[in-house]
């Protein structure tokens, strides 16, 4: 049902493992099937997976002046709920703080959503014109037959390499990171994938160190909110 649209999970951890499961295919492939004893059915479903958790099973851990009653084990027992597959499908792990009354009373307006969206729509107009010239290629047409659909988001592994390819810095700071980070072959292009997206809203034309820098941190939060792209 949220085929094209966004599928919005609250309360992450409190779904059952089985349900968590059954997302890593649609989430990887734009498809969910359903397989019984004599016959199997295919449906679409590409969606923008949203999600919300606390930290721990109190929703304390992190206050300032909080400890959990459980003590440690009130965050590892609750964030282990979810697996790493899982959460190597999550491309924006961010942090939001609790907002207190004082915040309340602050009046911060900050962008209006009006130029968000138009600086959004640009960013799909560029990856649209930017995808079809790829697709184009002869020389190309091979590699990229499996990418469908013209978002960065939808793009192949063989596409991304291509349209996402970064500097010399970028591709200096990457190799850093998968060092450290030891990323996965999946992790590495989801992160070009929201880098390229990045230096999209920003209107540059190359992905450089400062997209991937922050594709990069979005992935190595550890989250009360997450987003997969
Ligand atoms: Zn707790």
């Amino acid at each position: 049902m949220s085929h094209n649209g966004v599928l919005f999970l609250d309360e992450l951890p409190e779904f059952t493992l089985q349900v968590l499961d059954s997302l890593r295919q649609p989430l990887e492939s734009g498809e969910t099937s359903i397989v019984r004893a004599n016959y199997r059915v295919t449906f679409p479903s590409r969606f923008q997976l949203i999600a919300a958790m606390n930290p721990c099973r109190c929703g304390m851990a992190g206050e300032p002046g909080h400890a959990c009653k459980r003590g440690e084990r009130c965050v590892t027992d609750y964030q282990g709920r979810l697996s790493g597959p899982f959460m190597d499908r999550i491309d924006m792990r961010i942090e939001v703080p609790a907002i207190s009354a004082a915040d309340m009373i602050t009046v911060n307006h900050g962008e209006a959503s009006e130029k968000i969206a138009q600086r959004v729509l640009r960013a799909r107009e560029m990856q649209a014109a930017r995808t079809k010239d790829a697709m184009a290629d002869p020389d190309l047409a091979e590699r990229l037959k499996s990418s469908s659909g013209f978002t960065n988001a939808s793009a192949s592994a063989a596409l991304v390499e291509i349209i996402a390819a970064p500097d010399a810095g970028g591709e200096k700071l990457l190799r850093q990171a998968a060092e450290t980070m030891k990323f996965s072959a999946r992790a590495y292009h989801r992160i070009l994938k929201v880098a390229r997206t990045i230096a999209d809203l920003d209107g540059a034309e190359t992905v450089g160190r400062i997209h991937l820098g922050e594709a990069i941190a979005y992935r190595s939060v550890n989250s009360r909110l997450a987003i997969a792209a």
